[in-house]
C-alpha cells in the first residue's frame, strides 16, 4: 500500500459490525460481559476502546511498528514513554527540545530519580562523549523547534544500538507522511497529534508507536497504569485529520517553499531557518532521511521591537502557539513557546528576542506572502 493509501485504509478503516466508512465514536466506558471473564475484547475504556484502538492500528500501520498507543496530548505520551525507565537510569536528549519536554525532564521526572543530560545531536560525537553506566536511551527531536536543527537519525540510532540504548525519536514536526523513524533505525516513534496529524487546531493529543512485542507489552502496562489515554471523541477527529495528511503536507510543502525563498531574499531578514534550504548545516541529511522538508520555518528580523511591529501588522498568522494546522500561525519562541526555557539556556541555544517562527498553512501562498511583505516593511 503506498502512503497516501494508507492514510485512507490503513488501520481498522470501517467498523466491522455495520460497514460504516468511519469507525463510529465508540462513546462508551464500561462494556458488558456474557460470563465473568467472557467479553468481546474489551472490559473498561482505560484498557481499550474500540475507537481509539482504530486509531491505534491506523498510526502503527502509518509510521511501520508493532503497537500504536494514544494519549491525551503529547506531553502525556512522552511521559508515559519516560515510565518505561526506573529510578536512576539516564537519558541523553537533543538539546533544542520542545519546552514542555525540557520542562517534564528537568522539574519533574528528575524528582523520580531519572536523570537527563541534554546535547546538540545534530553532532554524533556530542552524544558519545555523555554516554553513561546507566544510560538507557537516547531522546531526539528531528527537525527541532524552533531552529530546524537536524540530527542524523541512522546514523544515532545505530550508535544508541552499539551502546544498547533505546532511540526514541519525536517526530511531530516531520510528520509519518515525510519522515519514518523506525524505518531508519529507531525504537519508538512519537507525536504531538495536537500538531499536523490532527491539523484542524481542534483537538490535544499524543501518539506512540514502538517497534517490538516486548516494548508494546510495556508500554501497554504503563498506558493502562497511569491512565493518560485519549478519549474517543479526540481518536476519531485524529483519524479524520489523518486522511487528508498527505495532501495537507504536499500543499504545505509548496507553500513554505514560497515564503522561504521571499524571507531569504528580503533585507529585514537576517537569517532564514529551513531544513530545505541548501545553506542549512543540516541539508544532506534532511533530504536523505526525509521525504519533505515541512512548513515550519524561523527567522531573525534582528530584535524583540522589530518582532513586535511584524507582529502588529500581520494579518493571515495568527499569533498563537502550536503548529501544525490549516491556518497559518507565527509565535516568537523566547517568549511565547520557549520561555519555560531559562533566559540564559535559551542564549545558548540561538533563540534570540527577534527569532520569529511561522508554521505555514494552507491559505493561498500569494496572500501568505503578501501579508509578510506588508508586516516587513
Ligand atoms: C507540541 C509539542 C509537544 C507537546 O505536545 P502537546 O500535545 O502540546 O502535549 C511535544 N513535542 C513537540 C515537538 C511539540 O511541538
Amino acid at each position: 500500500m503506498k502512503r497516501k493509501t494508507k492514510l485512507i485504509h490503513g488501520g481498522i478503516s470501517s467498523d466491522p459490525h455495520t460497514g460504516a466508512v468511519s469507525v463510529p465514536i465508540y462513546q462508551v466506558s464500561t462494556y458488558k460481559q456474557e460470563g465473568v471473564g467472557g467479553h468481546k475484547g474489551f472490559e473498561y475504556s482505560r484498557t481499550g476502546n474500540p475507537t481509539r484502538q482504530a486509531l491505534e492500528e491506523l498510526i502503527k500501520d502509518i509510521e511501520g511498528g508493532t503497537a500504536g498507543f494514544a494519549f491525551g496530548s503529547g506531553m502525556a505520551a512522552i511521559t508515559a514513554v519516560m515510565m518505561l525507565f526506573n529510578k536512576g537510569d539516564h537519558v541523553i536528549m537533543t538539546d533544542d527540545v520542545y519546552g514542555g519536554t525540557f520542562r517534564v525532564m528537568s522539574k519533574v521526572l528528575n524528582r523520580f530519580g531519572i536523570e537527563s543530560t541534554f546535547v546538540d545531536t545534530s553532532n554524533p560525537k556530542n552524544i558519545h562523549s555523555e554516554i553513561r553506566e546507566n544510560t538507557k536511551a537516547l531522546y531526539l527531536e528531528t527537525p527541532t523547534n524552533p531552529l530546524l536543527k537536524i540530527t542524523d537519525i541512522e546514523a544515532a540510532s545505530s550508535l544508541a544500538k552499539e551502546n544498547g540504548l533505546l532511540t526514541i525519536v519525536d517526530n511531530t514536526f516531520s510528520t509519518p507522511y515525510w519522515q519514518n523513524p523506525i524505518e531508519l533505525g529507531a525504537d519508538i516513534v512519537l507525536h504531538s497529534a495536537t500538531k499536523y496529524i490532527g491539523g484542524h487546531s481542534d483537538v490535544v493529543a499524543g501518539l506512540v508507536v514502538v517497534n517490538t512485542e516486548k516494548l508494546a507489552q510495556d508500554l501497554h502496562f504503563v498506558q493502562n497504569s497511569t491512565g493518560g489515554v485519549l478519549g474517543p471523541q479526540d481518536s476519531w477527529l485524529l483519524m479524520r485529520g489523518i486522511k487528508t495528511l498527505g495532501i495537507r503536507m504536499e500543499e504545505t510543502e509548496e507553500n513554505t517553499a514560497a515564503i522561504v525563498n521571499f524571507l531569504n531574499q528580503h533585507p529585514s531578514v537576517k537569517k532564514v531557518f529551513y531544513p530545505g534550504l541548501e545553506n542549512h548545516p543540516n541539508h544532506e541529511i534532511a533530504k536523505k532521511q526525509a521525504r519533505g522538508f515541512g512548513g515550519m520555518v524561523s527567522f531573525d528580523v534582528g530584535s524583540g521591537e522589530k518582532a513586535d511591529h511584524l507582529l502588529s501588522k500581520i494579518h493571515y498568522f495568527t499569533l498563537a502557539e502550536s503548529l501544525g494546522a490549516v491556518e497559518s500561525l507565527i509565535s516568537v519562541p523566547a517568549r511565547m513557546t520557549h520561555a519555560s526555557i531559562p533566559a540564559e539556556r535559551r542564549a545558548e541555544l540561538g533563540i534570540t528576542e527577534g527569532l520569529v517562527r511561522i508554521s505555514v498553512g494552507l491559505e493561498d501562498v500569494e496572500d501568505l506572502i503578501e501579508d509578510l511583505r506588508k508586516a516587513l516593511e
